[in-house]
């Protein structure tokens, strides 16, 4: 018999929007379900952030072993092997999804594997091969996540790769295109131009990574190049022909119709939410344009017993984004007076070098009539980054004229990823240019490029006239 099973909050998918939601829930003393059709850590996981970093990781080291004349070394009969570079990157993945499994149970989540439907505002049918339940919630989480969107010109095949495809190569292969500049695109071409591979990127408007400022994704661009990538952009993919061992793309660029063979394409035009096949309707939940569910500061849908987060919400398609939402809407559920604050949210491209953005952009701040200060301090005048061989980019802090306030930062070189980090709690915790300035960094380290371009922001740097 299929008698319902009654928990206080569901949870519809185990990425890092759903498994965080369950833990916080959870810990916050809610009896919490969370349902996975797949693995658990989601996309992020398993076929996006750690996967790919773990293949740009990979890249780098061989590129480097290389390419370290300049320091002396020259090293002879560096060889991939790739297949077991793909072991090393699924052990990786494995180790932290079994991770999330001892988090979840650690947290006495209950983990339900199957699709789950919504049958309305208070119930979910989770559906596996062979069983199907019910179950009865007072609270349910959204966070299905996204897929790849398919052209319709590029439909998937064994050539034709969407992420998840371009990350399962099994071997390196000798010419690729990618159709997309953007972060996807430019990250995994990156990281097979590092193996070795020709990367031909194809890019609609007029530049790659067109969310960031063009003095930062030139350097990239640059970058790119020496390794012989081509970037054509303000060029329009148009369609495939395969053959057993390869495609060919034609585009139009300048209203001419080029084409370009290579092993394989990789199609990374962006990402929908998985929101269609869900029975939202049936519980009311209303979708909004492109699939996407809209939401209340509190990350509430307009039921007001069901909540979304992460991909299926609107914001930048981000892992750290669906995890903040997360602890969100779990403290709402719990009561808490909880909400979004989109201000702090940084954004990173794992390219070479990392570009990395928070808060507001001098052209932002511009834009929206506020008095600023966009000081600009050089890796090449930082000493670690000269002894790292790596002093190529800038990072630029953005402060508020009246008060010097932290608004924003914007940084191009080696570990903006992890420098971005500091920016971001200075905007949160409200600090000024002179509060970073004054705060002892240690020597020699990337850091000090913060604490110098705060100095510049008051008009007296020490190590830059
Ligand atoms: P997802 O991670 O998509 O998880 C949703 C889960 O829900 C999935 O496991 C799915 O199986 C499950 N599900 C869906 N429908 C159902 C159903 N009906 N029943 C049960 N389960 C269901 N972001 C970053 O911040 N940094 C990065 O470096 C980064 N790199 C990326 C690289 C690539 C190649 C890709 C593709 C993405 C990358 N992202 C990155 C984006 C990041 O992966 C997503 O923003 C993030 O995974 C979204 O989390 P989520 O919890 O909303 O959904």
């Amino acid at each position: 018999g299929d008698f319902a099973i009654e928990t206080d909050t569901l949870v519809v998918g185990a990425g890092p929007g759903g498994y965080v939601a369950a833990i916080r829930a959870a810990q916050l003393g809610q009896k919490v379900t969370i349902v996975e059709k797949g693995t658990l850590g989601g996309v992020c996981l398993n076929v996006g952030c750690i996967p790919s970093k773990a293949l740009i990781a990979a890249g780098h080291r061989y590129e480097t072993a290389k390419h370290s004349d300049a320091m002396g070394i020259t090293a002879d009969n560096v060889k991939v092997d790739f297949s077991k570079v793909q072991a090393w990157k699924a052990g990786v993945v494995k180790k932290l999804t079994g991770g999330v499994e001892g988090l979840l149970k650690g947290n006495k989540v209950e983990i339900v594997r199957g699709e789950a439907y919504f049958v309305d505002n208070e119930t979910v049918r989770v559906m596996d091969e062979n069983s199907a339940q019910t179950y009865k919630f007072k609270n349910a989480i959204i966070a299905t996540g996204s897929r790849p969107i398919e052209l319709p010109q590029f439909k998937y095949t064994k050539r034709v790769l969407d992420s998840t495809g371009a990350l399962a190569l099994e071997e390196i292969p000798n010419h690729i295109v990618v159709i997309g500049g953007g972060y996807i695109g430019t990250e995994l071409g990156g990281a097979y131009a590092n193996f070795g591979t020709k990367v031909t990127i194809l890019e609609g408007t007029d530049e790659i990574l067109n969310g960031f400022e063009k003095q930062m994704s030139a350097i990239v661009k640059r970058n790119l190049k020496k390794k012989g990538a081509e970037i054509i952009t303000k060029a329009l993919a148009k369609g495939v022909q395969e053959t057993e061992n390869s495609v060919t793309v034609t585009y139009e660029v300048k209203g001419e119709e080029q084409s370009v063979e290579a092993d394989y394409v990789f199609v990374m035009v962006g990402r929908r939410p998985n929101t269609d096949e869900l029975g939202l309707e049936q519980a009311g939940v209303e979708i909004g344009e492109r699939g996407i569910i809209n939401i209340d500061k509190q990350c509430r849908t307009n039921v007001s017993n069901i909540y979304a987060i992460g991909d299926v919400v609107p914001g930048p398609p981000l892992a750290h984004k669906a995890s903040y939402e997360a602890k969100i809407a779990a403290e709402a559920i719990a009561g808490h007076p909880s909400e979004i604050d989109y201000l702090g949210i940084p954004a990173v491209v794992f390219s070479d070098p990392e570009l990395a953005s928070v808060g507001y952009t001098e052209k932002q701040a511009k834009d929206e009539g506020i008095d600023i200060i966009a000081a600009k301090f050089p890796f090449a005048a930082n000493g670690r980054a000269l002894a790292l061989e790596a002093a190529e980019g800038f990072l630029k802090l953005v402060t508020r004229k009246e008060d010097g306030l932290v608004i924003g930062a914007q940084i191009a070189g080696p570990s903006a990823s992890d420098m971005i980090a500091e920016l971001g709690l200075a905007i949160e915790a409200g600090m000024t240019a002179e509060d970073l300035a004054m705060t002892i960094h240690a020597h020699p380290t990337l850091g000090e490029i913060t604490m110098e371009a705060a100095e510049v922001a008051l008009g007296n740097p020490i190590h830059i006239v």
